[in-house]
């Protein structure tokens, strides 16, 4: 890997910081003239730890990592966007991913004028190492690749997220937003072993906390600093932070719904191959299921016109005739199934 320094764009290796009032003050006194704020209590009429400590203690403490390995965004969408932020120059830079995969990266590149060059997985939806790595040049920055991959559902290969990882002077950035439905398969237990790889996880899918908005990415120090020095400075709000600290209490919880979502997914992988317009079910370690099907897109406004909606999927690369079916609860995915079975027949 190359030094962050040499990574990161000029202006923002010189940049020094906005510098608020409680990056000035931390601990605690009796009286705040400090900030401006209302004195009366309103229950939030102060401004939150900028840093989020407390969070970020216990996120570590779940998660094995040091509360300096974690930047906490709104939703992981913004240390994507910061990522871009600080290492691409616009209109300089690029960066490489796979396709099909998350939207945003495309997303967040086209708005930071980045270019990036796609690298189509194979038939297994795989990755290999060797064509990603071929694809990089000396102006590419980031690699992103997502595990378990939305829209695919499959856990990419691990042996070639080393080789890229590795292979790259590059940050690699691998987004675990469904980790958690894929048991004991994260790398965030490598994080030492490989300074050049950020994982963005989130607390919208398992957790189920997508109203909070609140994403996370993992890394070395080096590079968390980088990105806590280019946010908003209170980019995570009080009731945010709060309910998040309430939650991390309640994992069980989060593992019950899990495990039943994982049952789930599995029983209505086996009922959606019994359709006769069901081509294939692909193997899923996600909370949702790709389907490939005869007249997908007719399938995808029928249960919309039933009250039921699923993600139509047909434009994406490699997923031609499929849709993206989200693992709801028990009740959910049987009212899914009954409408399928009163599917009309095609004309
Ligand atoms: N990464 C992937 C792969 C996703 O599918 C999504 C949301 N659909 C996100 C990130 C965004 O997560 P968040 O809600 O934390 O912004």
């Amino acid at each position: 890997m190359k030094r962050i320094n040499k990574l990161l764009r000029p202006n923002i290796l010189a940049l020094k910081p906005y510098s608020s009032a409680r990056d000035e003050f931390s601990g605690s006194a009796s009286v705040y003239l400090d900030a401006n704020e209302n004195p009366y209590d309103t229950g939030y009429n102060r401004y939150p730890d900028p840093y989020q400590m407390d969070v970020k203690k216990r996120i570590a403490e779940i998660k094995g990592t040091q509360p300096g390995q974690i930047f906490l965004g709104n939703g992981s969408d913004e240390p994507i966007d910061l990522l871009f932020r600080a290492f691409c120059n616009p209109g300089v830079d690029n960066v490489v991913a796979i396709e099909p995969s998350y939207g945003m990266y495309k997303v967040a590149a086209g708005i930071n004028d980045i270019q990036v060059k796609s690298v189509l997985l194979n038939e297994y939806y795989q990755i290999e190492a060797k064509k990603i790595l071929e694809a990089t040049d000396e102006k590419t920055k980031l690699i992103f690749l997502c595990s378990p991959n939305n829209p695919t559902g499959n856990n990419l290969n691990k042996d070639e997220m080393i080789r890229i990882i590795t292979g790259f002077s590059g940050l690699v950035v691998l987004d675990e937003a469904y980790i958690d439905f894929a048991p004991g398969t994260s790398m965030l237990p490598d994080l030492e072993k490989y300074p050049n790889l950020v994982v963005l996880q989130t607390f919208s899918k398992a957790w189920g906390l997508a109203g909070i908005r609140l994403g996370m990415a993992f890394a070395q120090p080096g590079i968390i600093s980088v990105l806590s020095k280019i946010k908003y400075p209170y980019n995570i709000n009080a009731l945010t932070q709060q309910h998040v600290l309430k939650m991390l209490e309640t994992k069980e919880q989060k593992d019950l719904w899990v495990k039943t979502i994982i049952d789930e997914r599995k029983k209505l992988a086996k009922e959606l191959e019994q359709f006769n317009f069901v081509e294939k079910v692909y193997p899923s370690d996600a909370n949702f299921l790709l389907v490939k099907m005869k007249k997908a897109r007719e399938i995808f406004e029928y249960l919309m016109d039933q009250g039921v909606i699923v993600r139509d999927r047909t434009k994406v690369a490699l997923c031609e005739s499929s849709l993206r079916i989200t693992v709801g609860s028990p009740e959910e995915n049987r009212e899914l199934v009954e409408k399928l079975k009163n599917t009309p027949p095609a004309p």
